[in-house]
């Protein structure tokens, strides 16, 4: 009996992806972890006052656990932080560009399937993003494009999906639906969104040099406007749900502000 307990504790570092309330004091927390994967655990009397696992389990916190595997649910029993990435609870733009690759990986995830990789990759941006001092679009980009090249749903940014003909830098299309980008001429025939060719050479740098790349990039508005669009529309066709912190990230960057968080803090519990 206790060889057989003792086969279901597992150790694991993970992410905070969302977290859920339980019964009358417990938690159910999804993270997001580097070795199986997403885990869905039940962190008992976690909204109790003085609970060990309340300053452990905030959205995006990086945790080393201890769990229990269980029929449906797994528990926890040990939680402690590695990093809580504070800057991305005090500024809205921030908050909601790590909103975005939260809700990705959770979108591409497949319960207890390990992707190494995927993991640095997220822990990577939180902490690029965590951070920065510029817009985050750039690094969005980036992890957008990385994430979906790990799990083999990257958009064609080389040749039109339509016609197979390679696609030069220049004023061109983006179609979701077809995969990727669209040529100008292919564009006039089928039903697709503009692509700038500022957007286009932002999507293919960021592609190619990654998070330290993306860090050195300086874009004006109407391209983080439409780098934003083509992603969200792009990645509606992959996960097939809408990025909702797309909509926290346009209100932010459309008033211009980063606010403290007090309120939105609680949004995804
Ligand atoms: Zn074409």
């Amino acid at each position: 009996m206790a060889n057989a307990t003792r086969s279901k504790i597992y150790k694991a570092e993970g992410i905070v992806l969302s977290r859920k309330d339980l019964g009358d004091s417990d938690r159910i927390v999804t993270l997001y972890t580097r070795e199986f994967g997403r885990r869905r655990l039940v962190a008992r009397s976690a909204r109790r006052p003085n609970s060990q696992f309340a300053p452990h389990i905030e959205l995006f916190t990086r945790v080393r656990l201890v769990g229990v595997k269980g029929k449906n649910l797994d528990v926890l029993t040990q939680a402690h932080t590695i990093e809580t990435y504070p800057q991305l609870r005090d500024n809205l733009t921030a908050y909601a560009a790590a909103g975005w690759a939260i809700e990705l990986i959770d979108g591409l995830s497949i319960d207890s399937e390990s992707v190494p990789d995927a993991y640095a990759s997220v822990t990577d941006f939180l902490q690029t993003l965590n951070d920065a001092k510029n817009s985050p679009e750039p690094l969005l980009s980036a992890i957008t494009l990385r994430l979906l090249d790990i799990h083999g749903y990257g958009p064609e940014l080389t040749m039109c999906t339509l016609c197979a003909t390679h696609v030069k830098a220049g004023n061109h299309a983006f179609g979701p639906q077809h995969g990727g980008i669209v040529c100008k001429k292919c564009a006039e025939s089928h039903n697709t969104d503009a692509l700038h060719v500022n957007t286009l050479k932002l999507l293919r740098f960021t592609h190619r040099e990654g998070l330290k790349g993306a860090l050195r990039v300086r874009t004006d508005q109407r391209t983080r406007t439409e780098l934003r669009r083509c992603l969200r529309s792009y990645l509606a066709t992959v996960i097939e749900r809408d990025i909702s912190s797309a909509r926290i990230l346009e209100r932010a960057q459309a008033t211009g502000q980063a606010h403290a968080l007090a309120t939105n803090r609680t949004q995804r519990t």
